[in-house]
């Protein structure tokens, strides 16, 4: 009896110090199994930096502030030289027949905030009537235009990427009222080797704070004339239209960011 008792001991506790030393290798197979504690928290990174807001519009702590209702530094002429638009109270305006500008910058993915205005005179009809235009990477074009009471194709009023994709409603408050787009950005991805398509880029706008492109996929290049085609690019500025209306420009910022970096 006394021997069956302590061979009986002895086995209980082998199976404990067996279970023991087994423990960290089970908790191991279990964390494999994806067997989770809600305190299981250390392995989601990375920590995102901390950015300071702007107030009322203005830029947060990270953006590149691309006008800050002073001058015109961060641009030049796409036609060479500097950008000879004029900079007066804070804001700056299109020098018909001045040419287009563009930032001295170039961009990938990116938030832009940019606010417009439509000239005071309201002078002309549909695409002539405060006709302007923000080109991401220079080639996809943003349009700009006083549409709050004027008839123009669909995908040619204000919000929409132009001549492929109409915005989702007129978010147009009435001229000559200040207006603001904020962009979010996704470069397209061609083929190093080959500059084939390897990922179309898309565009979200909201003007006004209401959305009127929702992640639309871009069909290529802005053509005036003739179909959307892509032609492989890297990096590109920002650039303002000159269609020959006198539209004013204002608080410009932006923050570069890696659409691609969570996927
Ligand atoms: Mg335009």
């Amino acid at each position: 009896m006394l021997n069956h008792f302590y061979s009986k001991t002895l086995l209980t506790m082998a199976f404990f110090a067996t279970a023991l030393a087994a423990t960290p290798l089970m908790a191991q197979e279990m964390m494999k199994e994806g067997e989770y504690k809600p305190e299981d928290t250390e392995f989601y990174e990375p920590v995102p930096p901390k950015v300071k807001p702007g107030e009322n519009g203005q830029a947060p702590s990270d953006a590149t502030v691309l006008f800050d209702g002073k001058d015109l530094s961060k641009w030049e002429s796409v036609n060479g030289g500097k950008a000879t638009w004029e900079v007066k109270d804070g804001s700056f305006a299109v020098k018909p027949k001045g040419g287009d500008i563009r930032t001295k910058e170039d961009f990938g993915d990116f938030q832009l905030h940019i606010e417009w205005r439509s000239p005071q005179e309201i002078k002309g009809e549909g695409q002539g009537r405060g006709n302007s235009g923000i080109f991401l990477q220079g080639l996809y074009e943003l349009q700009v235009l006083d549409s709050y009471d004027s008839k123009t194709y669909t995908n040619g009023q204000a919000g929409s990427m132009y001549k492929q994709s109409p915005p989702l409603v007129n978010a147009m408050k009435p001229t000559p009222e200040w207006e603001t787009y904020d962009v979010l950005y996704t470069a397209p991805q061609f083929d190093e080797k080959n500059g084939a398509l390897l990922e179309p880029g898309y565009v979200t706008v909201m003007q006004n704070g209401i959305v009127v492109q929702n992640h639309t996929k871009l069909q290529g290049t802005t053509e005036y004339i003739g179909t959307p085609r892509w032609v492989a690019h890297g990096d590109g500025p920002i650039t303002l239209q000159d269609h020959g209306n006198p539209v004013s420009f204002r608080n410009i910022w932006i923050r570069k960011i890696d659409a691609n970096a969570k996927k």
